[in-house]
């Protein structure tokens, strides 16, 4: 479980992210969703501990990873990444990309290599490189990565924003099924209304850096709270 509380911060005189607080259950997916610039990255990384953040606490689990007086190094906050610009590392296999950062015995880490490439449809291609596939298998060596260490939260900003349509529905839907199976929280960044209605179990609206809606999507959809969030949905059928 992922648990945020009132984060705050600021570039400059600009509050980018301003007391933004939600949680997020295993196997369930929340949504940020909101206009280019909203403040949703800036989230995102201050979660993953790659930003610090001005105030606010941040709670996996239950257990504390940031607060005012501590802050846990990102590895060890047991939350898995997934950006579009997250690349594979290309002079490393499939199999050791999937095993990278991974500890333990061989055999044990090499089960868990199989199992997980076998669970995205991957496993025939062990032993390619990065270049050798295409984006929508990338894609899903990545998944296979970021789950290998057993994240109890993936963060996922945008990353199925490189992929053709048809591909895209395929790979995300996939990817929910994956994450679900392993009971994993996940916060999902997105601009697109239609993606957070496809993939979202809530859904929090966000702009100027505050969550200005939060709920289960048809009934933001239906019942946006003013004109802008009706506009904002509007083009999608
Ligand atoms: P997009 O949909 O375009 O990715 P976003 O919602 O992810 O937008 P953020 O990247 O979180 O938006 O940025 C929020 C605001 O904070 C923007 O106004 C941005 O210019 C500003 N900002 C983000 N990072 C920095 C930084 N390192 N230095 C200064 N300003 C920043
Ligand atoms: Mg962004």
């Amino acid at each position: 479980r992922l648990e945020i509380r009132d984060l705050t911060r600021s570039f400059g005189a600009r509050r980018a992210v301003d007391g933004v607080s939600l949680s997020v259950m295993p196997g369930q997916v929340t949504c940020l969703l909101g206009p280019s610039g909203c403040g949703k990255s800036t989230t995102l990384r201050m979660i993953a501990g790659v930003e610090r953040q001005e105030s606010g606490s941040i709670l996996v689990d239950g257990r504390m990873v940031c607060d005012a007086t501590r802050s846990i190094p990102p590895e060890h906050r047991s939350i898995g990444l997934m950006f579009q610009d997250f690349a594979l590392f290309p002079h490393l296999d499939v199999a050791h990309n999937v095993s990278f950062g991974l500890t333990g015995p061989r055999a044990e880490v090499r089960a868990r290599v199989e199992a997980l490439l076998q669970r995205v449809g991957m496993a025939r291609h062990v032993n390619a490189y990065p270049h050798e596939l295409s984006g929508g298998e990338q894609q899903r060596v990545a998944l296979a990565r970021a789950l290998a260490p057993r994240p109890r939260v993936m963060l996922m900003d945008e990353p199925f924003s490189g992929l053709d349509d048809r591909l895209r529905d395929d790979i995300r839907d996939e990817t929910l099924d994956v994450l679900k199976a392993e009971g994993t929280a996940v916060l999902l960044v997105t601009h697109e209304p239609a993606e957070a209605m496809r993939m979202a179990d809530e859904i929090a609206l966000m702009r100027d850096g505050r969550i200005v809606q939060q709920g289960a999507p048809y009934n933001i959809y239906n019942a946006p709270v003013d004109l802008e969030a009706a506009a904002f949905f509007s083009d999608i059928n």
